[in-house]
């Protein structure tokens, strides 16, 4: 890894920023977390980039024209057509028209972009608002409208890159990055996710014409599960591939507390896979992602820059900290009565298990997964 220190490219346009009050995404995510790292005294202003928006030609790299007009069009009158909303799924299916519809998206996009420049020789950038990964090419997905994980990843490449490793922590299958890549043999695509869920792609044999490699995990997945993957599957093939660049989407629905899915980890699970990809490629981007609990994402998130910096969590919070986590309200019944730990820790308690059959069957899967022939040293 490059010697240059991690860099957290972020934007305000997360605050007050919302889909709407029933929305899972009502809650604040992005701006919690980077209070969160301020409070901690965790944010040298030198290693803080502002996101920058995407430009409509960037954004044409992967989306069609039509669809970003809409987009604009839609942000611009508060209101999508009939025909807008059939085409490109504009408010529809879980994917609103708000305030920022265009421009958020486009600062997500934005700020990956910028990551993907900022590692051009090496390095390590955290994009917490990044993660984006169900946006296809002419419609909105999955309450995402661009992907801007496709976006860094084809910009990695027209840097000349050849081996691009996207590996994706969300509890909903990372389709639209994998599908992006289905048969470019230059972008390994690995998924792990709850099986069963929206949006019921990613069966494990589903290799997506040769290089993705999906890893459906069951309800209740823990930590203990989640290590043994990592160790038997996922770092093993890393290592095969060998790959120049990492992406890591690492959305936080995957926690326990989340009220979207039904696994099981907690954050010293994203820790870990953080920890351990630190030193398995020059350049390595983190993405956000999904996360419907403003409390786990934003500590989880922290806890992702801290491990990226190599920062120990204090056992507990410092009250300035514990004020901005105590600061936030959640109209789910997890809001209810949050427990304590949520406001006076960052790193979860571990949760530990018998690690159940299904986990020696992904490994071999992985192990059976044909990759393109190394470069040669
Ligand atoms: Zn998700």
């Amino acid at each position: 890894m490059s010697g240059t220190p991690p860099i957290l490219v972020g934007s305000e346009i997360y605050r007050r920023s919302t889909y709407g009050p029933k929305h899972p995404l009502a809650i604040p995510r992005v701006s919690t977390t980077l209070d969160l790292i301020r409070a901690l005294g965790w944010l040298d202003p030198a290693r803080y980039r502002d996101s920058p928006m995407a430009s409509v030609a960037q954004l044409a790299r992967f989306h069609d024209p039509d669809y970003i007009a809409a987009l604009q069009r839609a942000e611009a009158t508060q209101q999508v057509s009939a025909e807008d909303r059939a085409r490109f799924r504009i408010g529809a299916d879980g994917n609103p028209v708000y305030r920022e519809v265009f421009r958020r998206p486009a600062t997500s996009a934005g700020g990956v972009l910028l990551a993907a420049e900022l590692t051009r020789e090496g390095g390590v950038v955290h994009v917490p608002g990044g993660g984006t990964h169900h946006g296809r090419p002419d419609r909105a997905s999955g309450f995402c409208y661009v992907n801007d994980a496709v976006l860094g990843l084809l910009a990695w490449l027209d840097q000349g890159l050849t081996r691009l490793l996207y590996l994706d922590l969300d509890a909903h299958h990372g389709d639209g990055v994998q599908d992006a890549f289905h048969d470019d043999p230059r972008v390994l695509t690995v998924s792990v996710h709850e099986a069963g869920r929206w949006p019921f792609t990613g069966a494990a044999e589903d290799h997506a014409g040769g290089l993705a490699l999906n890893l459906p995990v069951p309800a209740g997945f823990h930590d203990a599960e989640m290590r043994a993957l990592r160790e038997g599957a996922i770092l093993p093939l890393i290592r095969r591939f060998r790959p120049e660049a990492i992406m890591l989407q690492c959305g936080a629905d995957a926690l326990e507390e989340d009220p979207l899915s039904r696994l099981a980890l907690s954050n010293n699970a994203h820790r870990d896979m953080v920890a351990a990809l630190k030193g398995l490629a020059p350049r390595l981007i983190v993405l956000g992602g999904g996360g419907y609990n403003p409390w786990s994402v934003a500590r989880c998130w922290a806890l992702v820059w801290a491990e990226l910096n190599g920062l120990a969590p204090p056992v507990e919070l410092p009250a300035a900290a514990q004020a901005v986590l105590r600061g936030l309200r959640f109209h789910r019944a997890a809001g209810r009565n949050p427990p304590e730990h949520w406001f006076t820790t960052l790193l979860d308690a571990p949760r530990e298990g018998a690690v159940r059959p299904f986990v020696a069957e992904l490994v071999a899967r992985a192990e059976g997964l044909p990759l393109p022939p190394a470069p040669v040293a």
